[in-house]
């Protein structure tokens, strides 16, 4: 098979990890699978490149240049863990040096203007990927296979100016990524391409926003029409529900891209839902699999899955931590109009929206959104809605969870959200709000945070989905 092996940072968080993870290479290699090998920044790297990247924007000089130091450490004493064989010890080591040289450049040429603009920001927060692919080019020729490190751009990734979150542009994208990887499969190297950044058609730096990785793998595998994605996860693969809140949730082995991204949605953030959107698009399997189990057939998510009998709900998901606004009095205003003026506000606000739910009887509009956002939304609104005789008032509630019930079974399968609802009820849980997705694929609503465990693990119980199929 052609497959795409995309390892993120946890996976790569230090030497070991690198060369656990060039082991799981070598091994499906020798299998005579062909692979693209895509690589996120080791562990908290990105994290530590953008708190860099605004302190140089502040002009602190001093902090780039220790920043850049400990950077470099890090990276130089992976590689000495990772990477045995001397010459190429050597050869990975110049790398990272030659790299960090150009990071600090640029951090202090930042720093000296005291201005951080969107793309010298994009510049700077791709290094944590500049810096671990080579690492594990190294890993894999200490390995006996010969491999080459390229950046997303070098490997063809053409994209949009959107500095932060950038689109590649398919077409170009396509032709361009065949023409570097296919020879370098030919020859049988395994190239090994830095995840979350790319380049403009002119060159220009870019990333397709955070955690673009998983994106990165989904480009390059409908560029080279590869059989899989297979994304490698510290956990077995996708799960009916946290077995940390519930301790007998099961593996699921197939579920479908609307599914996942429903899941990926409501709190599972395992697979970016770009990456799945692009994968769902040119129709090519997904499958998470599990570093600790890398002969386990993980979960693989694929366009369409039947539904089996009875099976209407396969995984309950959670996102704690969310603040309820409600606006309300929308009388004079009609509430579709009144809607849309309201995400309009959070949208410039740059505040995502989680569920939304509203009544035309009572003429108000339900907005879950994450905690952090909370105030600042409820101070946009006001400023914008309050003393136009539209809305009477914009209230919030903090320490809440949203709690989605999600499966495709649940299309025209009448009587499950009766079945969640009561579900609830038996457990004396009071429900805040409520939305479906027209889909049909999620019901979602709003509890209490100190309630969502046990309601998960009452519907966990009460859709048997801790039995195995
Ligand atoms: N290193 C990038 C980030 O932390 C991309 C990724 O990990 O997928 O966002
Ligand atoms: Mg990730």
């Amino acid at each position: 098979m052609k497959i795409v092996m995309k390892f993120g940072g946890v996976s790569v968080a230090d030497g070991e990890g690198l060369r656990r993870v060039g082991g799981i290479v070598d091994k499906f290699r020798a299998e005579g699978h062909e692979l693209v090998v895509v690589t996120s920044a080791m562990f908290n790297v990105t994290n530590s490149l953008v708190d860099a990247a605004s302190r140089a924007g502040r002009g602190q000089r001093e902090h780039v240049k220790r920043f850049v130091e400990d950077i470099r450490k890090r990276h130089l004493d992976a590689a000495q863990v990772a990477v045995r064989d001397e010459e190429v010890l050597d050869r990975t080591m110049r790398a990272i040096e030659s790299e960090c040289e150009d990071l600090k450049n640029i951090l202090l040429g930042i720093s000296h203007i005291s201005e951080l603009t969107p793309r010298s920001k994009d510049f700077v927060i791709g290094y944590g990927e500049r810096l671990s692919a080579p690492i594990l080019q190294g890993v894999l020729e200490d390995l006996g296979m010969s491999s080459e490190s390229l950046t997303g751009g070098e490997a063809g990734i053409v994209t949009d100016d959107h500095f932060g979150g950038a689109e590649p542009l398919m077409n170009v994208t396509t032709l361009e990524v065949r023409q570097a990887i296919d020879p370098l499969l030919e020859k049988g190297v395994v190239p090994v391409v830095t995840g979350f950044i790319a380049n403009t058609q002119d060159g220009t730096h870019t990333t397709l926003g955070r955690g673009g990785s998983d994106f990165t793998a989904s480009i390059i595998g409908a560029a080279i029409r590869a059989d899989e994605v297979w994304v490698w996860k510290d956990v077995e693969g996708l799960m009916t529900a946290n077995p940390r809140i519930t301790p007998n949730a099961l593996m699921i082995d197939r579920i479908s891209f609307a599914e996942a991204m429903e899941l990926a949605h409501f709190g599972a953030q395992i697979i970016h839902p770009k990456a799945l959107e692009s994968a769902a698009r040119f129709q090519l399997p997904f499958r998470v699999k599990s570093l600790s189990k890398p002969d386990g057939e993980g979960t693989v998510i694929v366009k369409e899955v039947k539904v089996k009998d009875g099976n209407v709900v396969k995984a309950i998901t959670n996102i704690d931590d969310v603040d309820l606004i409600t606006v309300s009095g929308a009388s004079m205003f009609g509430t579709p109009r009144l809607a849309a003026r309201v995400l309009d506000i959070l949208t410039d606000e740059e505040v995502d929206v989680l569920l939304i739910s509203q009544s035309s009887s009572e003429e108000n509009i339900t907005l879950a959104i994450p905690k952090d956002d909370g105030s600042r939304a409820q101070n946009a609104l006001e400023l914008s809605l309050l003393g136009s005789k539209q809305v009477r008032e914009v209230s919030i509630e903090a320490g809440l969870s949203i709690v989605a019930v999600v499966g495709a079974g649940m299309k025209g399968t009448p009587g499950v959200a009766a079945r969640v609802f009561a579900t609830m009820a038996a457990n004396n849980i009071n429900i805040r709000a409520i939305a479906q997705g027209s889909s049909e694929l999620n019901i979602s609503f709003i509890i209490k945070k100190q309630d969502a465990p046990e309601a998960i693990r009452a519907l966990h119980d009460d859709f048997k989905l801790g039995e195995c199929a």
